[in-house]
């Protein structure tokens, strides 16, 4: 029975191999000129020193004078001449030595992370092709980790720099001391590293093994200075082993990849774990940025449009106005539903010219409403973060000719904890212009009576998922009923969304007043179909208001996409 399924050998950290520079062979180099002179030196001393030596031995005990005065001068320089080679060929091989360590010190920083003494980023790919390479020869196989420190920036915020550093350098001990030898590991920047171990592919257990007492060691607390961390991790695990589902040209370059996937996923499912890389991975991340590229090309050709949802008034049955919906006429996959390109939209850091698209057109098709009606408009945290982001509201309004008391902005709770400070300037500032300010998803994100009361909002919007659980969960009736009667204590008008059924509608008005929208009303329509609608109604442009209607002449609900 084979008992070290992983292999042994020494393990790959941060030492440099002396023999091998980028593939490049050394050239030793020799001061051949000094060890010439040295050499020619030498042999003039012995031919001239022997003549020289009897000739001044003979004068000294004849007393005679010496018979070949210039052959004495001669060897005083000879040895001058040897001295000086001497002198040369010692600094040289000394200046030498210097410049091989200069060398190999350049090598050892360009190759490995000063502060853990692993590999880094750019050396880690040639080390893992290589042992990957070697792996096989003796039909083994490697496996790739990912690893990125969980709370790391928390600990490196709270305790500092050192104490961040000490982190790292003890993650990097705690793991190197387990990898089996042979291993590599390296870090890849920040607090991620990656590690490769050769195993036996007839015992996978083995990597499992490995994992939980790298796991354990991770979570050990580390003390700095006194301060205890607790420290976790996520892991994302990749293996050579499906030689078929890479070129062997890119195999440490899409191990790594897949590593990353895996580590992302097992972010994803709530950290401090590891997870094994599925191809599942691979196709959601290329249906993900097949999404990018469609929201970043769609935008300037206008696939993005408003959808909107009527919103009424409980007690006289009036339409009062319409909340704007992004919808997404993608090429592919038809209509999508925000709930897909909104998240991604603002990853990439365009949620703020596609929303400024959206209102550019509902601001237009709402100024030719009857102007009793408004428009709500939803505006992400990333929006509200921007400090121009009121001008830019402004001049839409400007350029649409849209009256600001007609809109209002819808913000979730979820806003208020990034940043009070920012968002009361901004509800101040956007609130100076007339326009009005809904606070969204209530009951949702744990907003405090404080902050309800310091900032100036028009009305509050009670989750969906609270009024669709009307008079089905005892917890849903109760935080109905709270919110409403603090609406009352503030004196803030109440929107209940999602109401989908008359029943619901009966519950809801057990509790107050209140203004609502849900799909009894009709599903959220485009345009054209609002058009009519108000047409009909003689809502356009001016006329008396419509009553609500309940669901008819419904458009599809957007689709969600799949991968
Ligand atoms: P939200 O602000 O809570 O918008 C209401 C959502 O509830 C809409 O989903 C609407 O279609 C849905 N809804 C309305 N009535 C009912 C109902 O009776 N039952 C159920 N189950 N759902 C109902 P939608 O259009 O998919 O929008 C989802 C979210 O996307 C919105 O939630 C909003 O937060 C966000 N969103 C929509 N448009 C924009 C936009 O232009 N910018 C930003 N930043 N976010 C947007
Ligand atoms: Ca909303
Ligand atoms: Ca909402």
């Amino acid at each position: 029975m084979a008992t070290a399924p992983i292999q042994t050998g020494p393990i790959q950290t941060g030492q440099i191999d002396g023999n091998t520079t980028d593939g490049l062979a050394e050239k030793p180099v020799h001061d051949y000129v000094g060890l010439g002179i040295i050499i020619a030196a030498v042999l003039l001393f012995v031919a001239n020193g022997s003549t020289v030596l009897t000739d001044f031995l003979r004068s000294v005990l004849t007393g005679a004078r010496p018979r070949e005065p210039m052959l004495s001068v001669a060897l005083i320089l000879n040895i001058a001449l040897l001295l000086f080679g001497w002198r040369r060929y010692v600094d040289l091989t000394r200046e030498v030595g210097q410049r091989r360590e200069a060398e190999e010190t350049a090598h050892r920083l360009a190759h490995t992370d000063p502060l853990t003494g692993c590999l880094n980023r750019r050396s880690i790919s040639p080390a893992l092709d290589e042992m990957i390479e070697t792996a096989r020869t003796t039909g083994h196989e490697v496996v790739v980790v990912m690893m990125d420190l969980d709370n790391f920036k928390r600990a490196n915020d709270a305790h500092g720099h050192k104490a961040g550093d000490e982190v790292l350098l003890q993650s990097a001990r705690r793991i190197g001391d387990i990898l089996p030898d042979r291993s590599i590991m390296a870090r890849l920047g920040g607090d991620e590293f990656a590690f490769a171990a050769i195993y036996d592919p007839d015992h996978v257990e083995a990597i499992e093994r490995l994992m939980a007492r790298i796991s354990i060691a991770i979570n050990r607390p580390i003390e700095v200075e006194g301060v205890v961390l607790d420290i976790t991790a996520s892991f994302g695990l990749a293996t050579s082993a499906d030689r078929s589902s890479y070129q062997p040209g890119e195999a440490a370059a899409k191990l790594m990849h897949r590593a990353d996937l895996a580590m992302y996923q097992a972010k994803k499912s709530g950290r401090n774990r590891y997870c094994w890389f599925e191809q599942s991975m691979e196709n959601e991340l290329r249906f993900r940025s097949e999404l990018e590229r469609g929201i970043r090309d769609g935008i300037p050709r206008g696939e993005f449009v408003p959808f909107y949802e009527k919103q009424i008034d409980l007690d006289t049955g009036e339409l009062t106005g319409f909340e704007m919906l992004a919808r997404w006429k993608s090429p592919k996959h038809g209509l999508l539903s925000p709930e897909i390109f909104i998240a991604i939209a603002e990853e990439i850091g365009l949620i703020s010219e596609l929303s400024e698209s959206l209102i550019r057109q509902a601001l237009v098709d709402a100024r030719d409403w009857d102007p009793r009606l408004t428009l709500s408009v939803n505006i992400s945290p990333m929006q509200l973060r921007d400090p121009w982001f009121a001008q830019k509201l402004l001049k839409l309004l400007v350029e649409a000719n849209f009256p600001p008391h007609r809109l209002d902005i819808e913000i979730t709770e979820t806003c208020l904890h990034e940043n009070i400070g920012v968002v009361r300037t901004l509800i101040t500032s956007l609130k100076n212009q007339g326009i009005r300010i809904s606070l969204d998803d209530f009951g949702t994100g744990y907003s405090s009576l404080a902050q309800l009361r310091t900032l100036p909002f028009d009305q509050i919007k009670i989750d969906r998922f609270f009024v669709s659980n009307l008079g089905k969960s005892k917890d849903s009736d109760t935080i109905v009923e709270a919110i409403s009667s603090l609406g009352k204590g503030l004196n803030l008008p109440i929107t209940a969304e999602g109401i989908e059924t008359t029943e619901v509608l009966a519950e809801l008005r057990k509790y107050g007043s209140f203004k609502g929208q849900g799909f009894l009303y009709g599903q959220p329509s485009d345009a054209n179909s609002v058009r009519a609608l108000l047409a009909k109604g003689n809502l356009l442009p001016m006329g008396p208001v419509i009553e609500a209607t309940t669901a008819e002449d419904q458009p599809e609900p957007p689709r969600a996409a799949t991968a």
